[in-house]
């Protein structure tokens, strides 16, 4: 059962911890996370369980009252264990407060909604919900888009269209390739009355082949540690080579794999103590690491010699 502070608020995924008055009298609502779902890593899916740490965000939402309320979330940063995800850690985020997001999804559809079902201007509707016009105009598009069936921006391939994208997206996945063949893509623009922009410049991928690759790539060779201060280090390796390309490198600390680089052409790490790292490198102590590196198929090639970096 909520408290009642939470149900007054009534912004799902957040529960209210406590409400304090400020001299110029805003109310400061102090929320903690209340889904279990925001400890699930973005990236694989998988719950965390270890904390990294804490952080506070100050989300806008709608407006309450003459003075106002300032939120303050409470949330956590978690590390993702998952030995296969590329993520190591994330912070909490719910769907009312996307991650990296400064107002609430609802202040933003009220804003949308402004616009489009009230008439208001973009310049009115920034000035009532205390937010900048681009926001709005965002906000603006983003609502029309559920109700007109717009033409979006669509991405080509060999001149055929194989996706269309809502305008605010600057990135896609095309799957269905054949392997071992080369494809072009070029990608163009729609507004809202059907007007077509030209075609982008072209690009040209080549998928890779499909079976899988028995030749594990090079050991990356002249594996080098330094150590920057008393709680970092930073790795450097010489690229190692792959007919079908590198696709990451594991960084080993002691026999445990403690990062996985995922940039293929990434040949320099660091090695932050803070966190996870804590408990195992420390101030003057001496760090065995070691590299190898991963094929696009997942096979991993040979690990490098050990080197020791040693934190002043
Ligand atoms: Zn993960």
């Amino acid at each position: 059962m909520p408290n009642e502070a939470t149900l007054l608020l009534d912004l799902d995924g957040v529960s209210v911890i406590r409400v304090e008055r400020l001299e110029d009298g805003t109310r400061r609502v102090h929320l903690a996370t209340a889904e279990e779902a925001a400890r699930a890593c973005p990236e694989c899916g998988a719950f965390a369980w270890k904390v990294k740490g804490t952080a506070r965000t100050r989300p806008r939402d709608l407006p309450y009252g003459e003075h106002g309320l300032v939120l303050l979330w409470h949330k956590r940063r978690w590390w993702c264990r998952e030995p296969t995800c590329p993520r190591t850690s994330f912070t909490e985020s719910v769907a009312q407060i996307p991650a990296g997001a400064r107002i609430t999804t609802r202040l933003r559809q009220a804003a949308g909604r402004r616009v489009r079902d009230a008439g208001s201007t973009v310049i009115q509707a920034a000035r009532d919900l205390h937010l900048s016009w681009p926001t709005v105009t965002r906000a603006f598009r983003a609502s029309a888009r559920e109700v007109v069936d717009v033409p979006l921006p669509e991405v080509h391939c060999d001149r055929e269209r194989v996706a269309r994208v809502p305008g605010e997206t600057y990135m896609v996945d095309v799957d269905g390739l054949r392997p071992s063949s080369e494809y072009t893509f070029t990608v163009r623009a729609e507004d809202g009355d059907g007007s077509l922009s030209p075609f982008s410049r072209e690009v040209t991928v080549t998928t890779l082949p499909d079976r899988p690759d028995e030749k594990p790539p090079t050991r990356p060779e002249d594996l080098r540690a330094r150590a920057d201060g008393s709680r970092a280090a930073t790795l450097t390796w010489r690229e190692a080579t792959d007919d079908t390309g590198v696709t990451s490198y594991d960084v080993l600390q002691g026999g445990t794999a403690i990062h996985s680089v995922t940039d293929g052409s990434t040949t320099t790490y660091e090695i932050h103590l803070d966190g996870e790292f804590a408990a195992t490198l420390v101030w003057g102590a001496r760090h065995a690491v070691k590299v190898r590196a991963k094929l696009p198929d997942g096979h991993w090639g040979a690990f490098t010699p050990p080197r020791t970096a040693t934190t002043p």
